[in-house]
């Protein structure tokens, strides 16, 4: 009984994950291998996966409408175009519907009307699994397997080299804090293994990202606060995952968003605004005095 037992209290904790915030989604469709939101259309298209065949993706909403229950729309009319190779953050309240959005473009949910397109084409038209591995997702907090760190890396593509698995957690910036353990790569981690921190779970799912090498990124920042060096370490962990990718980030804290190709304020299921830093400090909207408010903490 406690063999059954152990899984399904994993698909538990995972499951409470995704109802917080956008969850460890790969982890999930494979685990449960069927999905009941979303089917593939007769005749779905192929839509290369990974960064080195098809370079970046370009990503755009149109007048995008959807809600979790028919009774409460959440997004009212979401438009925007991500660029391939371009750095998009998303801002906004908590419940404005941040997540959603990168949900949407998992196609964890199909819209109520408008579209979602990826180079140029409805992922509706899509076959699934092609949309799911074109894009990688780096989550606030990422579920282990119980299993080494080896194998927790290589489940960004499984298959892979040794070599490949170090390359990966060098980029990541946590091959150093790996090797300094007495078992290397073939720690047990997870909930009977070895605890890690928030940091450096996170790090584990950036080489995961970078083995995985997709077209399109959905990172989720961390709300917690990180000490600044973790910070700082996670920081270049990401932008060399993100380079030269399309991103999307759910972002917390504005400071990491300043160069953003394009930043998506949004409150209450509308973007109220879109643009630069530099072009939304100069209207001096919503963003002007979120921005004012985040100096103002960070002084004190
Ligand atoms: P954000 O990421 O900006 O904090 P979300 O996109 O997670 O916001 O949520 C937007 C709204 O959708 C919230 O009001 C939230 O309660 C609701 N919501 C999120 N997930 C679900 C769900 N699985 N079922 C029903 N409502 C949901």
């Amino acid at each position: 009984l406690m063999q059954l037992y152990q899984p399904l209290n994993f698909l538990g904790s995972i499951y409470s994950n995704l109802r917080k915030s956008i969850v460890d989604l790969e982890n999930m469709f494979s685990l449960l291998s069927q999905d009941p939101e979303v089917d593939n259309q007769e005749n779905a298209q192929h839509l290369p996966a990974s960064l080195s065949e098809a370079g970046p993706a370009k990503i755009e909403f149109q007048n995008v409408h959807f809600g979790y229950d028919v009774e409460r729309e959440i997004l009212h009319g979401v438009s925007f175009i991500a660029e391939p190779g371009n750095q998009v953050a998303i801002v906004g309240p908590t419940g404005a519907g941040k997540s959603t959005i990168s949900r949407l473009l998992f196609r964890f949910y199909d819209v109520n009307s408008g579209r979602v397109m990826i180079d140029g084409q409805d992922i509706r038209e899509y076959i699934q699994s092609n949309l799911r591995a074109a894009i990688g997702v780096v989550p606030q907090d990422t579920v282990l397997f119980n299993d080494t760190i080896e194998y927790n890396i290589a489940y960004g593509r499984l298959g892979c080299s040794k070599e490949e698995i170090e390359q990966a957690a060098k980029l990541a910036q946590i091959h150093d804090f790996i090797q300094s353990l007495p078992g290397g790569y073939q720690t047990y981690v997870g909930e009977r293994g070895l605890k890690l921190s928030g940091g450096e779970k996170q790090r584990i799912a950036i080489a995961r990202a970078i083995l995985k090498n997709p077209r399109i990124l959905i990172l989720d920042e961390a709300t917690s606060a990180l000490d600044s060096r973790t910070e700082q370490e996670i920081q270049q962990a990401l932008d060399s995952v993100a380079k030269g990718r399309t991103v999307v980030t759910i972002a917390h804290r504005l400071s990491t968003i300043v160069h953003s190709d394009l930043i998506l304020v949004m409150i209450d299921g509308k973007i109220k605004e879109q643009g630069t830093h530099e072009f939304l400090l100069a209207k001096n909207g919503f963003y002007a005095s979120m921005w004012a408010i985040q100096a103002k903490q960070s002084d004190e």
